[in-house]
């Protein structure tokens, strides 16, 4: 006996906690918080604790807790996890999730907040086993592979569960610096048919999204970046942190004669992802030009940091920016909203205030816009009265595969069953046009039954 149970996330997109249990053992894939802005969650993220690792919880015994990557409707329960569970993740994402911890920790511990840190919980991640090699929690075998998505270093799994072969997505796409055929051939070659695919479908539910913005691939995204930046002298760009394939296009987007700019943390997970990424993909993965380095004064502790890792040979530059400097010269700067309410004007608000008329290119989910489907109080306040096409273009790639990629992942796996995850309708799945061929296999699930396998 046993099986599979998706406790949260089958019917919502994110706040994802999976179960493989075998009758008696089990591991957890995920542990998600809700994203901010999810409405009619049918699990809060105290009774979902509960529901997991509480008193009425199976008599099964957790081996592990397996993350797919780095984002917080993934992790951000992390803390929640009995301490005797172990923990596993990529050695990159641990990495930057190390340096997200050191400054969302230090933040609360300046602000007086009463909350637990961040960093402890990380250090007792494991970084992932050989990639395309099995591990065997009693009985539950598993093997991680690396995939895209716009976490850097997300993963899906193999799973072997009683006898029946089971692909486990987590959130991936085709359409980022890896390509469609690296996707197509490790889909082939790798995982093969499969008897059962759990396949996220946050596309199948936002389909609608991708109509406001024509560009579908990173690729494309770094070419109109191109001609956006060298349009206007002062450019702003809101993309999330840790987005790596958005960022580096960005970066080498930027026109020779103007500075590119960022804070030191972000430079930090530049320096990470390069580091790592330079060896696979050297064309985006790379030091093209100097980064400016907004902070206060060159003795600051980041800046010294980041400036032993100056190297001529890769190209690695970091340097202090002088306002005097890149406002002179024209620049593409990334910011970040301010999100501390006890400040009334953030950082970044404060550089913009210098400029004399900085153009917004906005790299994120439309979805946190004013008008959007979960409007985001910082951003909106951020892009106030500059949304007009004068003032700010949306330029973003979905992290998420397309239906069409979908399609594509089904037709190669053939899979028995089909479950859908992380999407706002299940039942989309079933009618959508490019997927009717596989509308009788695919099963929807609840949170309160184990799927047999
Ligand atoms: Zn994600």
């Amino acid at each position: 006996m046993g099986g599979i149970r998706i406790y949260r996330g089958a019917d919502q997109i994110g706040g994802i906690v999976t179960e493989i249990s075998n009758g008696q053992h089990r591991i957890l894939i995920d542990f998600g918080a809700n994203l901010p802005g999810t409405k009619n969650s049918k699990l809060s993220d105290d009774d979902l604790v509960e529901k997991v690792f509480g008193e009425k919880a199976g008599a099964f015994e957790t081996d592990a807790v397996l993350f797919t990557h780095y984002h917080g409707d993934h992790t951000g329960l992390k803390n929640r996890i009995p301490e005797d569970v172990p923990l596993y993740i990529g050695q990159l994402s641990k990495d930057i999730m190390e340096v997200i911890a050191k400054r969302v920790d230090y933040m609360r511990e300046k602000n007086g907040l009463d909350e637990e840190p961040e960093m402890p919980v990380i250090k007792r991640m494991n970084p992932y086993w050989n990639l395309k090699s099995w591990k065997d929690f009693n009985g539950i075998k598993v093997m991680p592979l690396v995939c895209d998505h716009s976490a850097i270093d997300a993963h899906m799994f193999i799973i072997e569960l009683n006898k029946k072969r089971i692909l486990y997505t987590g959130d991936f796409r085709d359409h980022g610096t890896p390509g469609e055929e690296t996707f197509e051939k490790m889909i082939r070659e790798i995982v093969g048919k499969v008897d059962i695919l759990i396949v996220e479908g946050t596309m199948v539910s936002r389909e609608d999204g991708t109509t406001v913005n024509k560009i579908r691939t990173e690729e494309e995204l770094e070419k109109r970046a191109i001609e956006i930046f060298n349009a206007h002298k002062e450019n702003v760009v809101l993309v999330s942190s840790t987005n790596l394939d958005s960022i580096m296009g960005f970066y080498h987007a930027t026109p020779g004669d103007k500075a590119f700019l960022c804070d030191p943390y972000q430079a930090e997970i530049m320096r990470l992802a390069i580091k790592v990424r330079n060896k696979y993909f050297p064309n985006k993965y790379s030091y093209k030009k100097r980064i400016y380095v907004l902070c206060p004064d060159e003795n600051e502790i980041y800046m010294k940091e980041l400036k032993k890792y100056n190297n001529k040979k890769t190209h690695c530059d970091f340097m202090m920016a002088k306002p005097s400097i890149y406002l002179e010269k024209g620049f593409v700067m990334l910011a970040r909203p301010n999100r501390n309410p006890s400040i009334k004007c953030g950082r970044f608000e404060e550089r913009m205030q210098q400029m004399k008329d900085p153009f917004i290119t906005y790299s994120m989910w439309d979805g946190y816009l004013e008008d959007g489907k979960a409007p985001d109080k910082a951003i909106v306040n951020f892009v106030k009265n500059r949304t007009d096409k004068e003032h700010m273009e949306q330029l973003h790639v979905s992290g998420h595969a397309y239906v069409e990629t979908l399609r594509k992942l089904m037709d190669i796996t053939d899979p028995d069953i089909i479950i859908p995850m992380h999407t706002e309708n299940q039942d989309a799945f079933k009618k959508h046009k490019l997927l009717t061929k596989y509308s009788d296999r695919i099963r929807t699930v609840n949170g309160d039954e184990i799927f047999e396998v």
